[in-house]
C-alpha cells in the first residue's frame, strides 16, 4: 500500500485517477443485505462527496460485494434492481457513475472477485480503461482497505457504515481516515491541488 506522497498523482491529471467507492456503509446505509429499493437511504454527505469527485474530474466505480445473492437471500435481479434505482438517483441529482461491479458470490466460493480481492477492479480497468493502481478506494471495512493494498492504490476509510469499528481493528494505517464522503471528496481535493502546486512551483 502506497502513503498518499509515493503516488506520482502530480503526474497524472484527475481524470486519470479512478475512485473505486464501495455501496453499503459508503454511499447508502448499510442494512445487512439490502434488498428492496424502497430501503434505499443515501449517508450524509454522500451525493455532495460524489459531486465534488466527479466536478475534480475522476471516475467514480462502484465496487460491491453481494453476497446475499450467493447465500440465496435475494435475487440477482433483485440486486440488479437495487442498483438501478441508486443510479437513478444518482443521476437525478447530477451524478456520474462509470460502472457499478459486484461480486455475487458465497465467501465460501473463494471467486476471485470477492472483496479484498482485485477481480471486479481489473475487470473494470479493462473495460473503463484505466490503471488499476492509480485509484483511491473508499469504503468502511477492511477488504475495502486490503483491496487498496492489493491494488497498491491509496485507501480512504469512512467512519460510516462499519467504519467505526474497523478503525479500531486497524494498526499503523498509512490511508485516510474521514468522516464521510464528503470529506473525502475535500481530501482528494485538497491534496491533489496542493501537489499540482509543489510541482509547479518546485517547492516541498
Ligand atoms: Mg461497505
Ligand atoms: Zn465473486
Amino acid at each position: 500500500m502506497k502513503h498518499f506522497e509515493q503516488l506520482q498523482f502530480s503526474d497524472l491529471k484527475s481524470s486519470d485517477i479512478v475512485i473505486i467507492c464501495d455501496r453499503d456503509g459508503t454511499i447508502i446505509e448499510e442494512k445487512e443485505y439490502l434488498s428492496n429499493p424502497d430501503d434505499i437511504v443515501f449517508l450524509p454527505g454522500a451525493l455532495e462527496g460524489l459531486k465534488l469527485m466527479n466536478h475534480l474530474g475522476h471516475k467514480v466505480v462502484i465496487v460491491s460485494n453481494q453476497s446475499g445473492v450467493g447465500r440465496g437471500y435475494f435475487s440477482f435481479e433483485r440486486m440488479n434492481e437495487v442498483n438501478g434505482r441508486i443510479l437513478k438517483l444518482l443521476e437525478a441529482e447530477g451524478v456520474e457513475i462509470s460502472g457499478v461491479y459486484c461480486c455475487v458470490h458465497h465467501p465460501d466460493d473463494n471467486c476471485d472477485c470477492r472483496k479484498p480481492k482485485a477481480g471486479l477492479v481489473l475487470m473494470a480497468a479493462e473495460e473503463i480503461g484505466f490503471d488499476p493502481e492509480n485509484t483511491i478506494v473508499i469504503g468502511d471495512k477492511t477488504s475495502d482497505i486490503d483491496l487498496a493494498q492489493t491494488l497498491n492504490s491509496f485507501p480512504i476509510l469512512l467512519r460510516t457504515g462499519y467504519g467505526k469499528d474497523t478503525e479500531k481493528l486497524l494498526n499503523g494505517f498509512k490511508g485516510k481516515i474521514v468522516k464521510d464522503l464528503l470529506e473525502a471528496s475535500e481530501y482528494i481535493s485538497k491534496s491533489i491541488c496542493a501537489r499540482r502546486e509543489v510541482k509547479l512551483t518546485g517547492k516541498r
